[in-house]
């Protein structure tokens, strides 16, 4: 399997817009094609404690998380077994997200919604390992090491000259190791890809020290109907951007951040002499569950 590496490319977009703000973009989804970007810092500390304990990895996720595939994928390479706990029943088929993890030597159990929920491990797992030789990731990487493995996307990659920096939000946890890893003066903006998540801003500081808790901003307006919902504008815009700048998104995450940043330039959030950093948080696999010939990149 390919190496990874946590030095991203940044490219600039003020070449191919007449931006007031100088706009570029940490390229995360280049750091791996099916480990994407923020999921496979996340993942760091967590996995170098499973090695270090011979443990077996254990993860929570739908039947399209990214993180799920990630979780497979990072472990293989780190010669750890993985097992995905999966949200609702089997159906006939499984999804590409699912398929790829198996190929990647996940194992998959799916469990009802209710116990899911409750993060339960299902009796067959339990037999099987014992809880002593599980190692429990929480569903999305959420937790203080997801975010301290994220504090190296700004600390490995040339990031100190940015005025802003700008990420898609889920569990929060990406954007709390932002926050953490910011320099003093730096504004982290987290663009929610939830609709009325208003427990977020408190799940995010929870994974903060004091002194960290109220430095970032969470903007709720660019949903688009919800987790994993779209319009047609989305996805106008994700091909637009493409023919542009040649610069892939996901419709889950990317596109929602990158069209916030765009409709706040416009609006006037940033001034002359801003320097933004967007970061491309990957997520590229999502597409595949969109209908063949919606999107002009594959
Ligand atoms: C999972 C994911 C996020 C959200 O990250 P959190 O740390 O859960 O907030 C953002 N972008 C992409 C592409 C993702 O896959």
């Amino acid at each position: 399997m390919m190496e990874i590496n946590p030095f991203c490319r940044i490219y600039t977009l003020s070449t191919y817009y007449d931006f007031r703000a100088n706009v570029d973009v940490l390229r995360l989804d280049q750091v791996h094609p099916v480990i994407s970007g923020n999921k496979w810092f996340k993942l760091q500390v967590y996995l170098q404690e499973a090695k270090k304990q011979h443990k077996v990895l254990l993860t929570f996720g739908g039947a399209f998380s990214n993180h799920i595939v990630a979780t497979a994928a990072a472990a293989q390479q780190a010669g750890l077994k993985s097992i995905g706990i999966i949200r609702g029943e089997q159906g006939p088929v499984l999804s590409h997200t699912l398929l790829q993890a198996q190929a990647y030597g996940m194992k998959l159990c799916f469990t009802s919604r209710a116990s899911y929920k409750e993060k339960k491990i299902p009796a067959e797992i339990m037999d099987d390992h014992g809880l002593d030789k599980l190692y429990v990731v929480p569903e999305g990487g959420y937790g203080t090491k997801g975010a301290k493995g994220a504090e190296d996307i700004l600390q490995k990659n040339n990031t100190n000259s940015y005025s802003h920096i700008m990420a898609a939000v889920g569990t929060g946890t990406t954007i709390a190791g932002l926050t953490a890893a910011a320099k003093e003066g730096q504004k982290v903006i987290g663009i929610s890809v939830m609709k009325n998540n208003l427990s977020l801003a408190e799940e995010i500081s929870r994974l903060l020290p004091p002194a960290k808790q109220a430095c970032f901003r969470l903007l709720h307006d660019y949903h688009f109907g919800g987790y994993a919902r779209k319009t047609p504008e989305v996805i106008r815009f994700m091909n637009e951007l493409y023919k542009k700048t040649a610069i892939p998104t996901d419709f889950v995450y990317t596109a929602k951040t990158f069209y916030a940043a765009f409709d706040l330039l416009q609006k006037g959030f940033f001034t002359a002499g801003d320097r933004l950093l967007l970061v491309h948080t990957g997520g590229l696999q999502g597409n595949l569950s969109l209908p063949k010939g919606t999107l002009i990149f594959g």
